[in-house]
């Protein structure tokens, strides 16, 4: 199964320019979205990874296959403002515009080994955005895995010394 075919480029969406990758088309496919998380979760099955952070909001979806899958907890990364309980921020510049990520402040316990997980890696703003919130919390971070990497964005190289895992690239 061609999983590129699965997935359907809008172009001008949310802009004008910007070529946005729609997974819908690709999660709504049972076998779709089930290969999509064995290739997701196949590198980090065994590792102790104790829990998966996923961001908001494609990643919420992904990131809790994910965790499940590999034996993990889940832990949201949002929007300010979403989260409930106490929160620590980071903000960040995005491919359209600048934004903020929150994580609750007692997500993630000292010394827990975490993976993060996201749909798209487009300039890494807001990946990197996620490993700090992460590390402040005291996270040990195993890594970033995302099914699309947008490779003229580079996202890479904002994401230095991670250990960065994309399963497709367009
Ligand atoms: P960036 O911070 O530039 O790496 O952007 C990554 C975030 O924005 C991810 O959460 C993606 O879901 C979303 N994103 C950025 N660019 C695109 C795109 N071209 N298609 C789909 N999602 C995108």
């Amino acid at each position: 199964m061609d999983l590129k075919q699965h997935i359907r480029p809008v172009p001008d969406f949310p802009k004008t320019g910007i070529l946005f990758y729609d997974i819908t088309t690709l999660l709504r496919d049972p076998q779709g979205f089930k290969m999509t998380v064995d290739l997701l979760s196949t590198p980090y099955a065994g590792l102790g990874i104790d829990v998966v952070v996923g961001i908001e909001s494609r990643g919420f979806i992904l990131g809790a296959a994910v965790a499940q899958r590999i034996g993990a907890g889940f832990i949201p990364i949002r929007k300010p403002g979403k989260l409930p309980a106490k929160a620590i921020k980071e903000t960040y510049d995005l491919e359209y515009g600048k934004d903020a990520l929150e994580i609750h402040a007692d997500a993630v316990e000292r010394g827990q080994r975490v993976l993060i997980v996201d749909d798209v890696l487009a300039t890494g703003g807001t990946a990197a955005a996620a490993t700090q919130l992460v590390r402040k919390l005291g996270g040990e971070l195993h890594g970033l895995a995302f099914l699309i990497e947008l490779l003229a964005l580079k996202g890479k190289a904002k994401l230095s010394g991670e250990n960065v895992y994309t399963v497709l690239q367009f």
